[in-house]
């Protein structure tokens, strides 16, 4: 194995050090505890595991972590109307609501619902359109922690050819349009990919950063990457061999120049990211 291991786990650990002494420093100086209000529907098994970690990774680092549920079956209004007084409560300060949704739900129509100075996912069309203007309020957290994963591994971007694979709205389009933008971090070259793009592997071999987020084991092999680029791997697949990404980890490994690993790459990051910008939307609404 030649590739050197972007180590998810321990940046996050660094990173949510860093955010505890801010938020120590911020409920010091203004007397107000930052508070993340995640809102719950149904009793979707990854969901649950998914909230307890972000309530737990809140508490390290003293931020407040609010759960509110509603049963799989509640009404769309019932979901707006707490939607609605988060949004007026002023001791909240950002609102996750936790996807996917059940059915009867219009998840666009509830993302929209979500006040934009609290919308900490930054999901709302408001901040989707700041992100691409180059003035985000604030950026998606899965990639700010890919970003930060290259830029505090000293990876450099500028001038780079970035592949995305992958174009939701959660990972691949905000990746790819911060990844573009006139900015320290960024000011990349970016190739997006998807499940209509005919020859993958012509793209994927172009190169200097390659990431996978497509939700499919084994996606990409070693002989679609350029030997020495850098992979990212966001793919989170169960399968009976355990969790795995979208890349051969062992074959990709012998001809990348880094890899990060799944589990333990870009995961731990996404929740640190979210907690970052849990305090930013608590400083930002202090001058509001
Ligand atoms: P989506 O299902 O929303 O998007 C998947 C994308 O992959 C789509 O754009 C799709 O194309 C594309 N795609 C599907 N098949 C292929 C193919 N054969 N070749 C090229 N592209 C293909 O997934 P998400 O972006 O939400 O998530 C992607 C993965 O990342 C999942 O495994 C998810 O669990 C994981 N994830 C991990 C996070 C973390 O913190 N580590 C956070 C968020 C997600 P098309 O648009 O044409 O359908």
């Amino acid at each position: 194995m030649g590739a050197q291991i972007l180590d998810g786990k321990a940046l996050a650990r660094q990173i949510q050090a860093e955010i505890a002494e801010e938020v120590a420093e911020f409920i010091e100086n203004n007397g107000i505890v930052p508070c993340l209000a995640a809102v719950l529907v149904g009793e979707n098994p990854a969901s649950e595991v998914y909230v307890r970690n972000k309530r737990q990774a809140c508490e390290r680092l003293g931020i407040e972590g609010q759960l509110h549920r509603l049963p799989a079956d509640a009404p769309l209004d019932d979901l707006l109307a707490l939607i609605y007084k988060l949004n007026k409560a002023i001791e909240v300060h950002g609102i996750l609501v936790q996807l996917p949704l059940p059915p009867q739900m219009d998840t666009s129509r509830v993302l929209q619902s979500v006040h934009p100075a609290k919308d900490v996912d930054a999901f709302h069309p408001e901040n989707v359109g700041r992100l691409v203007q180059g003035q985000p309020r604030f950026l998606p957290c899965t990639p700010h922690g890919i970003q930060q994963l290259l830029v505090r591994n000293q990876v450099p971007i500028a001038g780079r050819h970035v592949v995305v694979v992958g174009r939701s709205d959660i990972v691949g389009k905000p990746l790819a349009n911060m990844l573009v933008q006139r900015a320290p971090g960024a000011d990349a070259t970016v190739t997006i990919c998807h499940s209509r793009t005919s020859d993958l592997a012509f793209y994927t071999r172009q190169a200097d950063i390659l990431v996978a987020a497509v939700g499919r084991p084994r996606l990409i092999m070693a002989d679609m990457v350029k030997p020495g680029a850098v992979v990212i791997d966001v793919g989170m697949n169960r399968t009976d061999a355990g969790l795995v990404g979208d890349v051969d980890f062992d074959g990709v490994s012998e001809v990348a120049g880094m890899i990060t690993p799944v589990p333990g790459g870009v995961g731990p990051l996404t929740v640190t990211m979210l907690l970052h910008n849990t305090l930013s939307a608590a400083r930002q609404q202090l001058t509001q």
